[in-house]
């Protein structure tokens, strides 16, 4: 039982029992099953949802103006209210356009608003309903003294309504088909009206004295009918005293749920404890030509760590492109064949698989152990004979894509799990390979450096270590934009770089919707590059499209310096490590993110001389093809183009929701609230460490709270 002291909090907690969060919206006044039925088509279910059921705008109404008073021209945004006088439909003979007038007067003049093809609106606004407008207040075109608005925003206020839609800060939510912003409006005012007062809290006293919180009941009012004088600008951006209070409950409870998880994992389920000894560690640094870095060195010991713990390993390893990330996997790999065990290495490429199988395989091989490689289009007969020696425990490591979380595949004795790029699998992959094992370690490796907040949200039960240094004697990749016309002088370059003795890579972005054509572009231009840029070079040219035994020869060849110029399309994206090759040049570099370029810069600048990217821009180019273009130019720094990029896309896009499992946030924002964010996670972890059994009153309202809030929308909290 918990030892934590009833408070105060119990007394305020009792009742929050006693308030109906779950009660059905269909109960609510004037809605009923038709309606609810349209509410749940904006995810509304139950109360608890209408009350977090967030504003995406707020309008100050505060101020409605007489219409006498109002000049034309001002160019801000005027609020009046008054009764339609006239309506009427014309068509302008020139272009035929439908043009709808209605009349509004509020007894001190008349105001003329005008909707241009929306002829609807003559049957929806009638003669002697009360209007409010706002927008724009212009002369009449004519010359007349009437005032006009241009397609003016609208709304009909009734009777007494008018204390909900007039005079104050309203909010305006988004709509559905059948429910307006303006009648969710009154419904919400309705719950409020009656529920506001005791609206339970679900924090400790503490904690909102500690952070400056509004209460949760006051915040909830605030969010919908901001106090008049609330700074517009701070509601609109999501930043006003009632948004921080939400946005820390969001957080809170997401961070909690991920402290349970970790703390689930780590305390009930025991893993393997791995006897960490050196003796296959140190042939293998005999073997390798350099010395680790310090931030390997600390990085690793982080993992041999974890290795000895009796539970299992759940590291996330962070580092740039090119910072020696590999030789850490494989030092771990080696301490778990050590222990006997299997182990696994899944990567999101052929090609990079491939990589890794050469690389590693000459390693282990001479350490007299056995390396598999296993990819979706393999022979079956090579396929067959791979599966038999992963069952029968013959293979010490497997390699492989996503190939491997196949229910074919099955381990006798799989100990740890390595995946490599994680950002480019889903959770759920990194899951199921996992379960192929007995709660084996995992290593997660990812050079898309994910800004901290990020991290802390999609990865926030794993640990984290980061590799922050690269190898001594790299120097930073020089890079460059040129403009298509200036084409011929980056290829100059190219020239010169292989006339040197070094390799090049010329990329082409490859476009799911037309990947055809740019296939086609990608190999005319290989025919026009061999005929008439480069006729004295070997080229080579690699797309996904080949078959694997030529996309392998066509790798092997150019790392073997056999090809000076491989012409690729972005399959060359990740991982790959030819340290000879010194010049990447990307064409139509406007096209690409903004991670996939520093991606593909990452290829060079692997070995000590000095290397260079080049960016070919063809006109015309967006407004975020200029930033992500200015932030290549600007820094190497792999965290700080993360963190533009993830201004730029937004963290839905930047991982693509789905796909990483990262939880859809309804009212925090994973950039704006990067600091509440932490300050959540430090409280929330501190709070499941305090309170062991979560059986205190406040710890039950917080799981209640958890399990309502989050019900089917966080598969990935469930899994291991
Ligand atoms: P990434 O972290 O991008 O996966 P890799 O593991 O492919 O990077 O390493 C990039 C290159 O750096 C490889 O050629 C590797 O052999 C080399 N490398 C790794 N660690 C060191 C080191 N400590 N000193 C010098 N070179 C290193
Ligand atoms: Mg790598």
């Amino acid at each position: 039982m918990s030892s934590y002291p009833p408070s105060k909090n119990v007394r305020q907690l009792s009742s929050s029992k006693a308030f109906p969060w779950e009660s059905s919206l269909q109960y609510l006044k004037g809605v009923g099953p038709n309606r609810a039925f349209l509410l749940g088509k904006l995810g509304l279910h139950i109360l608890e949802d209408l009350l977090y059921y967030i504003p995406f705008r707020y309008e100050d109404r505060s101020q409605i103006k007489k219409i006498a008073h109002l000049k034309a021209g001002g160019g801000g945004i005027e609020t009046v209210f008054g009764e339609i006088i006239g309506i009427s439909l014309s068509e302008t003979r020139h272009r035929r356009m439908k043009i709808v007038d209605a009349a509004l007067s509020d007894g001190s003049a008349v105001i003329h608003a005008k909707w241009f093809n929306q002829a609807y609106l003559k049957d929806l606004i009638k003669k002697g309903s009360k209007l409010m407008l706002s927008g724009k207040i212009k002369a009449n075109y004519y010359g007349s003294h009437a005032l006009e608005m241009e397609n003016p925003q609208f709304e009909k206020v009734d009777g007494d309504e008018t204390q909900i839609h007039m005079n104050r800060i309203v909010p305006v939510y988004h709509e559905t088909k059948g429910f307006t912003s303006r009648q969710i409006r009154v419904l919400i005012k309705q719950v409020l009206d009656k529920h506001a007062d005791h609206l339970p809290e679900m924090f400790p006293k503490e904690l909102i004295n500690e952070h400056k919180l509004l209460s949760l009941s006051e915040a909830i009012v605030q969010i919908h009918f901001p106090q008049n004088g609330t700074d517009l600008s701070q509601l609109n951006q999501g930043k006003s005293a009632a948004h921080r209070r939400l946005v820390f409950d969001e957080l809170f409870l997401l961070e909690i749920g991920l402290a349970l998880r970790k703390k689930g994992r780590t305390e009930k389920l025991p893993g393997i404890a791995f006897n960490v000894s050196d003796s296959l560690l140190k042939p293998m640094k005999k073997r390798i030509p350099f010395q680790l870095t310090d931030a390997q060195e600390r990085v690793f010991s982080d993992i041999q760590k974890d290795m000895a713990l009796p539970y299992p390993m759940n590291r996330l390893l962070q580092g740039d492109v090119g910072c020696g990330k590999t030789i850490v996997a494989l030092m771990t790999i080696l301490i778990a064949i050590e222990n006997g065990y299997q182990t696994a290495l899944m990567a999101p490429t052929e090609i990079l698989a491939e990589q890794h199988y050469f690389s590693l395989k000459e390693h282990l091989e001479a350490l007299g152990k056995s390396v598999y490689l296993l990819t979706s289009d393999m022979k079956k007969r090579m396929k067959n004979e791979t599966l038999e020696a992963v069952l029968s425990g013959q293979s010490h490591l497997l390699i492989g894509t996503h190939a491997l979380i196949d229910g074919s595949v099955q381990f006798q004795r799989l100990g740890l799990v390595v995946v490599d790029e994680q950002h480019k699998f889903g959770v759920l992959q990194r899951a199921k390979l996992a379960e192929k094992g007995l709660r084996p370690d995992i290593l997660i490796m990812t050079a898309t450096p994910i800004p901290r907040t990020l991290a802390l949200t999609l990865y926030g039960d794993l640990n984290i270590s980061v590799i922050d240094e690269l190898p001594p004697g790299r120097a930073p990749v020089l890079t460059q934009l040129y403009y298509g016309k200036r084409r011929a002088a980056a290829y100059q370059k190219v020239e010169k770089t292989i006339a040197a003795g070094r390799q090049a890579f010329i990329v082409y972005p490859l476009v799911e919707a037309s990947e055809k054509l740019d296939l086609k572009a990608a190999i005319e231009m290989f025919a026009h590059f061999q005929k008439e840029v480069f006729p004295d070079r070997r080229i080579g040219l690699l797309h996904g499209r080949l078959k694997r035994e030529e996309k392998e020869t066509i790798m092997r060849d150019f790392k073997m310096g056999k090809i000076d110029l491989l012409v690729a399309t972005t399959v060359v994206e990740v991982g790959i490590d030819i340290p000879n090759a010194t010049m990447m040049v990307i064409e139509h570099a406007e096209r690409f993110g903004l991670s996939q370029l520093h991606q593909l810069r990452g290829r060079v600048g692997r070995g000590e001389d000095q290397s260079h990217c080049l960016m070919i821009a063809e006109f015309p180019i967006s407004k975020e093809g200029k930033r992500r273009l200015k932030a290549m130019l600007e820094s190497t720094d792999g965290f700080k183009i993360a963190e533009e990029d993830l201004s730029i896309r937004g963290p839905g896009e930047f991982f693509g929701t789905r796909q990483s499992g990262i939880p859809e946030l309804a009212v925090a924002n994973l950039i704006r609230d990067a600091a509440l964010l932490e300050t959540a996670r430090q409280e929330a972890f501190s709070w499941v460490a305090d309170h062991p059994g979560l059986d205190d009153t406040v710890s039950r309202a917080i799981r209640a709270c958890l399990e309502r809030k989050w019900k089917g929308k966080l598969e990935w909290l469930t899994t291991a």
